[in-house]
């Protein structure tokens, strides 16, 4: 059964078409379970209806022209009841629909189990036989089993718009479609969408129909040519140390990457109209997939060659079509798993809105977007992204909504939406000048996160007292080497410069997790885990050493500037660490600079190192949560991944005694104790942390008005009273719930909905 049940999967996710798929999945799962029927049913959730999608057995010509709604027949019982029916005589059952066409009447057993992806009913897979009987217990399991796996495979057809084009083409309603995701970023956006493709994923590539074809040959040729050039020189630098057979193999490869070899299949493709990059894949897999199944273990072996010689040729088509991509006047850019310098690319000025099948509202993209005050929809797995391309779009970030091909009605609707948020910033601008400081006299210093993008004027202008978090990643991001240390200490001077004589604090290379260098790839089962941060950093040290010395050097004469260490575990790391700081600033000193040791503190974003905030608090100047890895560790919720995106919150009442334990170490050992993750920004949070005695509170810029604004209509009095209320709450959700009333109960209702994530 396993194997059976491995192959058919194998042969239907390997299958280019998904229509074609799932015909051949009904097929074969018909036979193993010695049935007569198979037939899938997929779910129109904007028309409350299944759909039938594929069968073998019922009538061919009701595929896509018949509907269940969801309330009716035994398909709509199973999507109900979330778990297999299985009845011997299906006619007999209450819930039996009869239904013209369809051709089922003749059936008596029936075997219905839900096709269910992250808790949500996609479609139903049944298998019908005309003798009554109730399926055996294994060919239950069998059939349910096999529909999880399916699951995947239509959740991952919904991303790429192959299930909205077939449930289209049975009847869709027109005007606006609507979607959601997780609302990352809040705001109204609205322009035109921008696909930007995954780079170097050959698997990834979905299959798209293209009405230029002279121009997707043309990309091939000159991808094609491009690739036997590389094969060209690549065979001649090892031309003298290869004995001959080896060197013939690099003539094979030019000879493959022929316009009359591999190019000619690949050409016909894109004449039938597939799209260059499509056209690639389905060569090179139908060739691989040919060689994997030989016995020759030789041939087998080439399949390796042939998926080499596809990425190398898809790296070219894409570093094209990345350099034709055409940004909108309004960009609202999509992908499949955005990255911080895809952002970084819009030209300025022009992004409008973001959204993300991939990553989650704590991913890095989300954190730049909130930076650069773009509103910005992550998780959105149901978005048939690679059909937007061009088409008019507007973001809901508030609630996570994504409307394509809007009516003028809705248009207008979100018109006056951003207009009424362009007031409210506008009123906010009055607050500038003045300090965050409650009813009764109680003061914090709200400072800005800077770096990913985050522009200065943007901080002062918001009427920021210095930076609590610079992260430098960016300058290493946007790079294809590591940079220089004159090209860090010129981007770090401008920003000290800038902000003098507010402090400055700059963050070691957190590099790791989400955020990867092109030209130091690191390779992690567990990436959030494994080597990131100062784990890297320590064991690089020519890397640290360069970054600190250029910090050190940029801070001459200004003597503002702060340095932070990330991801620290262990107390060795910190002592590690400083040892190196400090041969860094003796080296500094040595060249004659003239400079004063800055002040050095650590992030807070381990637990072990929330058990250890006395010990470590005690070897630095200050601390600093990093409430975004904090709550990513201690409720074990991966803060890139959507799936678990529901779990992710800070408000966790783990999190709030994590919290509250830093701040008492801190304190304990004389520190300023200060948090500088996402977290500082959440006006459900903010007065909360403002009553555990944080010090001072780092945030986007976009946040900072707004923030001290909440500060500046409470007490500390009452602030304390709703911390000690919530801190007698067992959950996230009714201690949010609590915040968000207490905004309520002031008229600051429409900043929770502002800072809803
Ligand atoms: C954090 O983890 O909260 C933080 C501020 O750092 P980053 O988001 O860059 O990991
Ligand atoms: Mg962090």
């Amino acid at each position: 059964m396993l194997n059976t049940l491995r192959r058919i999967i194998q042969e239907v996710a390997s299958h280019q078409d998904f229509e074609e798929a799932l015909q051949l999945m009904v097929k074969r799962v018909a036979k193993a379970l010695h049935s007569e029927a198979c037939s899938i049913f997929l779910l129109n959730r904007r028309r409350s209806e299944y759909v039938l999608i594929a069968t073998k057995g019922l009538n061919p010509k009701a595929i896509k022209k018949v509907c269940i709604p969801i309330n009716q027949g035994l398909v709509g019982l199973v999507g109900e009841k979330e778990e297999p029916v299985n009845i011997s005589d299906a006619p007999k059952h209450p819930r039996f629909l009869y239904v013209p066409h369809v051709q089922e009447d003749r059936f008596s057993a029936f075997l219905g189990t839900p096709i269910i992806y992250h808790r949500q009913v996609l479609g139903v897979l049944i298998v019908q036989q005309a003798e009554p009987r109730r399926y055996e217990e294994p060919e239950e399991a069998f059939l349910a089993t096999l529909a999880t796996q399916l699951a995947a495979i239509i959740a991952h057809a919904e991303a790429t718009g192959a299930v909205a084009s077939l449930l289209d083409n049975y009847a869709e309603p027109k005007g606006a479609s609507t979607y959601s995701g997780i609302p990352s970023s809040p705001g109204v956006g609205m322009g035109t969408g921008v696909v930007v493709y995954p780079l170097l994923d050959l698997e990834g590539i979905p299959d798209r129909l293209t009405d230029d074809i002279e121009g997707e040959i043309q990309l091939l040729e000159q991808a094609l040519a491009a690739g036997r050039e590389d094969f060209r020189v690549l065979g001649e630098r090892l031309y003298p140390n290869l004995p001959i057979e080896e060197r013939s193999l690099f003539d094979v490869y030019q000879r493959m990457l022929d316009t009359s070899d591999l190019g000619a299949e690949i050409v016909r493709l894109i004449r039938s109209g597939h799209w260059a990059q499509g056209a690639l894949k389905q060569v090179i897999q139908s060739h691989v997939q040919h060689l994997e199944n030989l016995d020759n273990e030789y041939l087998r072996e080439r399949a390796i060659d042939i998926k080499d010689l596809g990425h190398r040729v898809l790296a070219y088509l894409q570093r094209n079509e990345r350099a034709l991509l055409q940004y909108a006047d309004k960009t609202i850019l999509i992908g499949e798993q955005l990255t911080a310098a895809d952002l970084a690319e819009v030209p300025e000025g022009t992004l409008a809105g973001v959204i993300s099948v991939k990553g989650s509202s704590s991913s890095h993209v989300a954190i730049l977007a909130r930076a650069m005050n773009v509103p910005t929809i992550m998780g959105a797995s149901e978005v048939p992204i690679y059909n937007l391309e061009n088409k008019e779009i507007i973001i809901d970030g508030y609630y996570g909504q994504v409307y394509i091909e809007p009516s003028a009605l809705l248009r207008e609707e979100f018109e006056k939406l951003a207009e009424e948020e362009r007031e409210l910033d506008a009123s906010l601008e009055v607050l500038r000048d003045l300090p965050a400081q409650s009813k009764d006299g109680h003061r914090i210093a709200l400072m800005v996160n800077t770096g990913l993008g985050g522009d200065v004027g943007l901080s002062l202008a918001a009427g920021a007292e210095g930076v609590g978090l610079y992260r430098t990643e960016m300058p290493f991001l946007m790079r294809d080497r590591f940079p220089s240390g004159e090209e860090q200490r010129v981007i770090y001077r401008q920003l000290l410069v800038s902000f003098s004589p507010r402090p400055v604090t700059m963050r070691m290379l957190d590099i790791g997790g989400d955020k990867a260098l092109s030209y130091f790839p690191v390779e992690e089962d567990n990436p959030f885990l494994g080597w990131r941060g100062i784990r890297i950093t320590l064991d690089h040290p020519e890397i640290f050493l360069v970054q600190a010395r250029a910090m050190l050097r940029a801070s001459e004469g200004y003597n503002n500037l702060r340095i932070m260490l990330p991801m620290i575990t262990d107390v060795s790391e910190v002592d590690e660490a400083l040892r190196l700081l400090k041969k860094a600033f003796a080296d500094v000193c040595d060249e004659g600079h003239s400079i004063e040791m800055p002040q050095v503190g650590v992030m807070m974003e381990v637990p072990s190192a929330v058990y250890q905030a006395r010990a470590i608090a005690k070897r630095v100047d200050f601390l600093s949560v990093g409430s975004n890895d904090l709550t990513q560790y201690i409720l074990a919720v991966d803060r890139n991944n959507a799936r678990v995106a529901n779990l992710f919150d800070s408000l966790h009442p783990a999190v709030l005694r994590a919290l509250l334990q830093v701040v008492e170490g801190g304190h304990q050992e004389g520190r300023h104790v200060s948090i500088c993750g996402e977290m500082a920004g959440d006006p459900a949070a903010i007065l909360l942390l403002f009553a555990m005695g944080f010090d001072s509170l780092s945030m986007s810029a976009a946040s900072l008005a707004r923030m001290k604004w909440v500060i500046r209509q409470f007490s500390m009095k009452k602030a304390a009273k709703l911390l000690q209320e919530v801190l007698g709450m067992e959950s996230a959700v009714m201690i949010r719930c609590h915040m968000e009333l207490a905004l309520e109960q002031v008229g600051l209702g429409g900043l929770v909905r502002a800072g809803k994530r």
